[in-house]
């Protein structure tokens, strides 16, 4: 029980920011960029943050794709993700 606590307390913070600059810079400008964008064209509900934080992790993805009108005020989500 001792050696795991040691093990957090070693464990290099330099590996943390190098892991929060790096790569994940991009995937948290996806996010973001998912969540300003996946969003209803009539209400501007955001589909995306509401899978993400009320779906959970595991279950979001197939909650957005399985998405068929928007769950705020009932409009067809088809346009939306054609667009370019
Ligand atoms: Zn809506």
């Amino acid at each position: 029980m001792i050696y795991g606590a040691l093990n957090i307390k070693e464990m290099p913070a330099e590996l943390f920011l190098v892991n929060l600059g790096g790569s994940s810079i991009i995937g948290l400008l996806g996010f973001v960029f998912a969540c300003a964008n996946i969003k209803c064209p009539e209400c501007g509900a955001k589909w995306f943050w509401l899978a993400v934080s009320e779906k959970g992790f595991r279950k979001w993805l197939f909650w957005l794709i399985s998405l068929e009108v928007c769950p705020d005020c009932g409009e067809p989500k088809n346009d939306s993700f054609e667009s370019t």
